[in-house]
């Protein structure tokens, strides 16, 4: 996908310190496998010294070079076993001094056969999403700072439900820790339905830093501004390819679908198209809703209304804390 140039050398500028980052340890390792066993830096001088009898009875091509070649190339296997033991009996694998690599891939150049790596268009998606991440208040929920105790545990979920909406939240506040510890980028995702400052978003943001902590590609974003941006996009009014970044982002998090404006046929269209394209290849959403089940269904077709009852449904209960001053 086409990236501007600034996201380009950011995601580069990347590469280049975890090249750094990995040399660092790379560095320390053999200064501590230095400490630990003496020996072993004198294997290294035995080594280095077997690889120049070798050059040197190449190039100077004395009658016996061959002779000298093959001890040479002997003793240099026999010294590479010895250094390899010596590792094992202090308790390192054998190839702790071997370069470290990020991507064995493409040994963290960002090009493999010819083309960009994997790691690279990784790198290239992490850092478009962090700009697109960096107006949301991303950083501001965490599991941690949600408070079951806003919701009561005397009144019930729902008139039907056995649960108190404390009991019922709890749940919630479970699938929503168990997604983002489990998550490895397929599946379908979570819907969560519910009023307003009922904790929607802020567990949507919480499972959405555990999940870029652990190394996935995130985007998030309110509904309205996806499409909007997306529209301008597509009908040449802004830069940038949002589409192809939240179709390829390991999750997509739509906030506040349904709080776009209605009857937009061009919105209904790209929000079908967004969802289905994921569904298909089983990449995961987290969609916030204010509207009902019965309304979800009346505003949009009825392959969307399906698209959306196939993910995991969330109902959020309770009263809306923001406006309850006590708590
Ligand atoms: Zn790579």
């Amino acid at each position: 996908m086409p990236f501007d140039k600034r996201i380009f050398e950011a995601a580069q500028e990347r590469l280049a310190k975890r090249r750094s980052e990995n040399k660092r340890v790379e560095d320390l390792r053999r200064i501590e496998i230095h400490g630990k066993i003496p020996e072993y830096g004198e294997l290294e001088r035995r080594l280095a010294d077997t690889m120049s009898e070798i050059f040197s009875a190449i190039a100077n091509k004395k009658a016996n070079s061959e002779e000298i070649v093959s001890k040479a190339m002997s003793d240099n296997m026999e010294i590479q076993k010895k250094m390899g033991d010596l590792l094992e009996q202090n308790g390192y694998p054998r190839d702790y001094p071997d370069p470290v690599y990020t991507c064995q891939k493409c040994r963290d150049k960002g090009t493999a056969d010819g083309k960009w790596c994997e790691c690279f268009n990784r790198l290239l998606n992490t850092v478009a999403a962090e700009e697109l991440n960096a107006r949301s208040p991303l950083r501001l929920s965490t599991f941690e700072s949600f408070n079951i105790n806003h919701y009561s545990d005397k009144e019930k979920a729902s008139k039907a439900s056995p649960m108190t909406q404390r009991e019922a939240m709890y749940n919630n506040y479970r699938e929503c820790v168990n997604f983002a510890e489990n998550f490895n980028g397929k599946g379908m995702g979570l819907l969560m339905i519910g009023d307003t400052g009922l904790g929607k978003t802020h567990l949507s943001l919480a499972a959405a830093n555990r999940i870029i902590e652990r190394g996935f590609c995130v985007i998030y974003d309110s509904a309205p501004e996806i499409l909007r941006r997306i529209d301008k996009e597509q009908f040449g009014r802004a830069d940038g390819d949002t589409m192809q970044l939240i179709l390829d982002c390991d999750l997509l998090i739509l906030d506040d679908l349904g709080s776009e404006p209605p009857k937009n046929e061009r919105y209904i269209s790209t929000l079908y198209e967004i969802i289905n394209a994921r569904q298909s290849r089983l990449l995961p959403m987290i969609i916030n809703t204010n509207l009902k089940g019965d309304e979800i269904k009346e505003r949009y077709s009825d392959r969307l209304f399906s698209r959306l009852l196939s993910m995991e449904v969330l109902l959020f209960c309770g009263n809306d804390y923001r406006l309850n001053s006590s708590l």
